[in-house]
Protein backbone atom coordinates (compact mmCIF):
# COMPACT_ATOMS: atom_id res chain seq x y z
CA UNK A 1 0.00 0.00 0.00
CA UNK A 2 1.50 3.29 -0.88
CA UNK A 3 2.17 5.92 1.73
CA UNK A 4 -0.22 8.41 0.77
CA UNK A 5 -3.15 8.36 -2.81
CA UNK A 6 -1.05 8.87 -5.66
CA UNK A 7 -3.70 11.40 -6.75
CA UNK A 8 -3.33 13.28 -3.15
CA UNK A 9 0.40 13.43 -3.99
CA UNK A 10 0.16 14.91 -7.04
CA UNK A 11 -1.86 18.23 -5.83
CA UNK A 12 0.37 18.34 -3.12
CA UNK A 13 2.99 21.22 -3.17
CA UNK A 14 5.33 21.86 -0.37
CA UNK A 15 3.92 24.96 2.18
CA UNK A 16 7.34 26.92 1.71
CA UNK A 17 7.28 29.85 -0.68
CA UNK A 18 8.36 27.96 -3.48
CA UNK A 19 5.36 25.66 -3.05
CA UNK A 20 7.74 22.92 -4.95
CA UNK A 21 6.37 19.43 -5.23
CA UNK A 22 6.86 16.57 -3.17
CA UNK A 23 8.51 13.59 -3.43
CA UNK A 24 7.80 10.37 -1.74
CA UNK A 25 10.41 8.77 0.93
CA UNK A 26 8.59 5.47 2.09
CA UNK A 27 11.41 4.70 4.29
CA UNK A 28 10.80 7.92 7.02
CA UNK A 29 7.12 8.16 5.82
CA UNK A 30 7.48 11.32 5.21
CA UNK A 31 6.64 13.73 1.88
CA UNK A 32 9.87 15.28 1.09
CA UNK A 33 10.16 18.90 -0.79
CA UNK A 34 12.34 18.66 -3.69
CA UNK A 35 13.53 22.30 -3.19
CA UNK A 36 14.07 23.12 0.61
CA UNK A 37 14.45 19.22 1.32
CA UNK A 38 12.03 19.72 4.70
CA UNK A 39 10.33 16.67 5.20
CA UNK A 40 6.27 16.05 6.25
CA UNK A 41 5.45 12.96 8.08
CA UNK A 42 2.36 11.07 6.83
CA UNK A 43 -0.24 9.65 9.93
CA UNK A 44 -3.06 7.42 8.45
CA UNK A 45 -2.35 8.45 4.89
CA UNK A 46 -3.19 11.88 5.91
CA UNK A 47 0.44 13.85 5.39
CA UNK A 48 0.91 16.83 7.61
CA UNK A 49 1.29 19.57 5.43
CA UNK A 50 2.68 22.41 8.17
CA UNK A 51 6.11 24.15 8.40
CA UNK A 52 5.21 24.37 11.77
CA UNK A 53 5.27 20.44 12.40
CA UNK A 54 8.04 19.95 9.54
CA UNK A 55 11.19 18.00 9.84
CA UNK A 56 14.64 19.78 8.08
CA UNK A 57 16.32 16.87 6.27
CA UNK A 58 20.16 16.36 6.81
CA UNK A 59 20.21 18.61 3.36
CA UNK A 60 17.90 21.09 4.06
CA UNK A 61 18.88 24.50 3.11
CA UNK A 62 17.44 27.50 5.26
CA UNK A 63 18.28 29.35 2.74
CA UNK A 64 16.40 28.34 0.11
CA UNK A 65 13.42 27.45 1.90
CA UNK A 66 12.47 31.08 2.26
CA UNK A 67 10.41 30.38 5.19
CA UNK A 68 10.03 33.60 7.54
CA UNK A 69 12.56 32.78 10.65
CA UNK A 70 10.26 31.74 13.08
CA UNK A 71 8.82 29.48 11.41
CA UNK A 72 12.46 27.72 10.55
CA UNK A 73 13.44 28.01 13.85
CA UNK A 74 10.10 26.00 14.62
CA UNK A 75 11.34 23.23 11.94
CA UNK A 76 12.36 20.13 13.70
CA UNK A 77 15.85 18.46 12.94
CA UNK A 78 16.86 15.67 12.83
CA UNK A 79 18.10 13.99 15.95
ZN1 LIG B 1 9.80 23.44 0.31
Amino acid sequence: MPLIDAELQKILVCPCPHHAELSVDEEAAQLRCEHCHLGFAVRDGIPIMMLEEAIAGSDFEAEKCGAPEAVQAAVRKPE
